[in-house]
């Protein structure tokens, strides 16, 4: 079984990355998101163990120093970090998985594993960035501009990338993250590990006829 690859998906807070992110791995087959573990309170909506795994400080530090985090990172006030375990079980079962992380995260997963392919998502305009932002909730002016800050600092590790996908047009988007995964699939080396029988049958000079 050949090993899956290992993407990092970065974006500010209101670029669509969840949703571009869930329409992907329902549009193709063996990709997975790697479920994170957080300290942050749960919002309405969200489910333990399936957007998040929602632990306490203290379990979190526990599992800091037991080591058992691929990277982890404070967003926001709160600890939020990835199982190695869990995604070196994926990657080993042949999967693909995406990481939705920060910057902090993206830099150490790239340390440790150089060949993961990282896409950064951005907004289609300030403005736009701006309208979305302030549709979350909220209208008080400081809370707004502190989501503004808190994206645009995301957003200035842009250039730590291998991919920028910029969120205009949604099907576009998703269209765009496809081909990433896709053009990774074929690459040389993911196909020569893949299909190495294939190939070795191919370049064989034993005669398969008389
Ligand atoms: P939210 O609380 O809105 O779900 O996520 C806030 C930020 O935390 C987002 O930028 C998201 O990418 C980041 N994040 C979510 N999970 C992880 C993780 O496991 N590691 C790191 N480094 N960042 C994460």
């Amino acid at each position: 079984m050949s090993q899956g690859t290992l993407f990092i998906v970065s974006a500010p807070s209101g670029a669509g990355k969840t949703s571009l992110v869930r329409e992907l791995i329902e549009s193709l087959d063996g990709i997975q998101v790697s479920v994170s573990h957080t300290t942050r309170a749960k919002r309405e909506g969200e489910v333990d163990g399936v957007n998040y795994h929602f632990i306490d400080v203290a379990e979190f530090e526990a599992m800091i120093a037991r080591g058992e985090f691929f990277e982890y990172a404070n967003v926001f006030d709160n600890y939020y970090g990835t199982s190695r375990k869990a995604v070196e079980v994926l990657l080993a079962a042949g999967q693909d998985v995406i990481l939705e992380i920060d910057w902090q995260g993206a830099q150490q997963v790239r340390e440790q594993m150089p060949d993961a392919v990282s896409i950064f998502i951005l907004p289609p305009s300030r403005e736009e960035l701006e309208r979305r932002l302030a549709s979350r909730g909220t209208d008080e002016h400081a809370v707004i501009a502190r989501r503004m800050r808190d994206a645009i600092s995301e957003m200035s590790h842009y250039h730590e990338y291998d991919y920028l996908v910029v969120n205009d047009d949604f099907t576009t988007a998703l269209q765009e993250l496809q081909s990433l995964v896709i053009s990774r699939r074929l690459s040389r080396p993911v196909m020569c590990e893949r299909h190495a029988p294939l190939l070795a049958a191919l370049l064989s000079q034993a005669p398969t006829v008389e």
